[in-house]
């Protein structure tokens, strides 16, 4: 899979918040890890740290490059849903701490969002509304609980809140989350599916210029495409899906979708990783090479450096040492080793394969999971009465409540989980009746 997206460097508009989110994170979480593993205790989940960085430096914070206030989130909690997730706290620090930093995604969605790449393509930090971070706060024990009952979730993967503050600017909240698409495999296809037919229609004549652009419901209805899993798969995957959108029916939530890439083994990798050309993706734009990019990766340090490095990092945490800020993550995506092991559906080299009528494997491994889950229904709700002069757009949101949100859902997603036997045979029962 080919990195995607502008590297964030010093030249970059969003260099300094970037860069400061990573120093905040680094140093809160090496923080939290260094601290011996206990419990979580109820006032966990509404816990929250202030630091303050600048360049001097202080007692109890290190020299940063500029002046910024951090905040960490309920430290201990996402400590422990890392270790849920099995992330190594190590190789997690690795991650998102980098010279090169990460590559922004722009804002791809409508709300507004921003979202970076860990330079390694395994983490997304995606900037929040203060409802969401508010909202977020406030599920987060049923949120933890959820995990526990459930490792094998197909909900976005929570490993950090925080906030990034820099003088005169305003507050930015992210979160930390696992990207669902593997840094080694072209995706060919990516949908974003809701359930929902208004207004999910990618203009098919965009593609041409956007090969890569995130297709829709009624893009993936027009082609006849099927999540194609065997009885065994189907079963599993259904039944997960189902649990979780419970939990979101609980919590009122709407508008997620169902993210989807599929990669075609047949195809198998194009996209010349191994010439070590990477692409930079320009929003709405075409896709261009980036020949800069390119040289930072033949610059890229041996996998053995990173080991050494992972090690250094891991006895730093052990002797509860600092961290120094200028560790550099240099792992790259052709060395990721499988993240996300042992986890159902991101076990089939990070996705989940297609199967066949008889189990037997298919010929496409897909990328997803159920992403975008912190609207809460009454935000919308506001939204709404706000629109409600304009009779027009009243049917173009799609704000129907979060029960009918989650069985629609359910029943769309279910109902295109099917091999491509299954549904052949269904068509010809159909013209025989
Ligand atoms: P909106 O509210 O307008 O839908 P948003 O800003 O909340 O947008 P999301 O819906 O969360 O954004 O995501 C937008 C796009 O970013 C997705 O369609 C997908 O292409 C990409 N994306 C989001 N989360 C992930 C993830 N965990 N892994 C991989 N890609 C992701
Ligand atoms: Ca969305
Ligand atoms: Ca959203």
């Amino acid at each position: 899979r080919v990195v995607v997206g502008t590297k964030v460097d010093q030249n970059h508009v969003n260099w300094v918040t970037a860069y400061n989110m990573l120093t905040g994170i680094r140093f809160t979480v090496s923080r939290t890890n260094a601290k011996m593993d206990r419990e979580l205790e109820d006032i966990d989940f509404d816990a929250k740290h202030k630091f303050s960085f600048d360049i001097t430096g202080n007692e109890l914070t290190p020299s940063t490059k500029y002046d910024f206030k951090f905040k960490d989130y309920a430290p201990f909690v996402f400590r422990h849903l890392r270790a849920k997730f099995k992330l190594d706290p190590a190789d997690y620090l690795m991650s998102l701490t980098s010279k090169y930093i990460l590559s922004e995604l722009g804002s791809p969605g409508k709300s507004g969002s921003f979202f970076y790449f860990s330079r390694d393509y395994k983490y997304i930090i995606k900037t929040i509304h203060h409802a969401e971070h508010k909202f977020l706060r406030k599920i987060l024990r049923e949120y933890y609980a959820h995990i526990q009952q459930n490792p094998n979730t197909l909900l976005s993967q929570f490993y950090g809140l925080h906030r990034v503050k820099i003088p005169y600017g305003r507050k930015i909240h992210f979160v930390v989350m696992n990207n669902l698409f593997p840094p080694h495999r072209d995706i060919h296809r990516t949908f974003d599916l809701k359930g929902s037919t208004i207004g999910r229609d990618f203009r098919e004549e965009d593609l041409e210029k956007n090969p890569r652009a995130t297709l829709k419901d009624l893009n993936w209805l027009r082609r006849n495409l099927h999540l194609e899993f065997g009885p065994t798969k189907r079963r599993i995957f259904i039944e997960q899906m189902e649990k979780d959108v419970k939990l979101l029916q609980r919590l009122k939530i709407m508008d997620y979708s169902m993210l989807i890439g599929i990669h075609d083994l047949e195809r198998g990798n194009e996209e010349k990783l191994r010439d070590k050309t990477l692409q930079v993706f320009q929003p709405g734009g075409d896709q261009a090479e980036d020949p800069q990019k390119a040289n930072a990766l033949a610059r890229t340090p041996s996998k053995l450096e990173n080991q050494r490095k992972a090690k250094e990092l891991r006895q730093m945490i052990k002797h509860q040492k600092p961290v120094p800020m200028d560790q550099t993550s240099s792992k790259m995506p052709d060395e990721v080793d499988g993240e996300g092991k042992g986890f159902f559906f991101y076990n089939d080299d990070g996705g989940f394969r297609a199967t066949h009528e008889d189990d037997r494997p298919g010929e496409e491994i897909y990328y997803l999971g159920i992403i975008d889950c912190l609207t809460h229904y009454g935000l919308i709700k506001r939204g709404e009465h706000f629109f409600k002069g304009l009779r027009n757009t009243e049917s173009q949101i799609s704000a129907i409540p979060p029960e009918r949100y989650g069985d629609r859902f359910v029943r769309f997603v279910s109902g295109v989980t099917k091999t491509r036997e299954a549904a052949e045979k269904e068509k010809a029962e159909l013209n025989a009746t």
